[in-house]
């Protein structure tokens, strides 16, 4: 499950869907890229991560949750760290992590298109 220190972890967040992610049987070097990682090496593994949250059932809570706590790092619920970026710029810098469900709203239609054909490299 990835996880790090820096985000701001929702006073509400509650853990137990974790215990259903398919990443915790996944190589976690997967989720998060290695230092200096560029290009297309960044592409091909931020792609094998999210095809593994293509199919996970609990990828809606973990992409709320990212998206409340703001992960900076590492693929979530199927949002790369760019795509999560591209979210947190929408939001006004005093922001503070909403309720449950607050992320996805905040994500709005990125959340499909994070995990579509085209953004798993299978083509469009
Ligand atoms: S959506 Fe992805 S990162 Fe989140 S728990 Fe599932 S496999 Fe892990």
């Amino acid at each position: 499950m990835p996880q790090q220190p820096l985000a701001q972890v929702p006073l509400d967040s509650r853990w137990h869907w974790q215990e259903r992610g398919l990443c915790r049987s996944a190589d976690p070097l997967l989720f998060f890229h290695p230092q200096n990682e560029r290009g297309s090496s960044r592409v091909r593994r931020d792609q094998s991560a999210k095809r593994i949250c293509a199919s996970c059932p609990v990828r809606l809570e973990c992409a709320d949750y990212a998206i409340r706590a703001r992960e900076p790092y590492g693929v979530w619920g199927g949002l790369s760290e760019d795509e999560r970026e591209a979210i947190y710029r929408r939001l006004d810098s005093r922001y503070v992590a909403g309720p449950v469900g607050n992320g996805l709203h905040l994500a709005g239609d990125v959340i499909n298109r994070a995990i579509s054909r085209d953004a798993l490299g299978l083509g469009a």
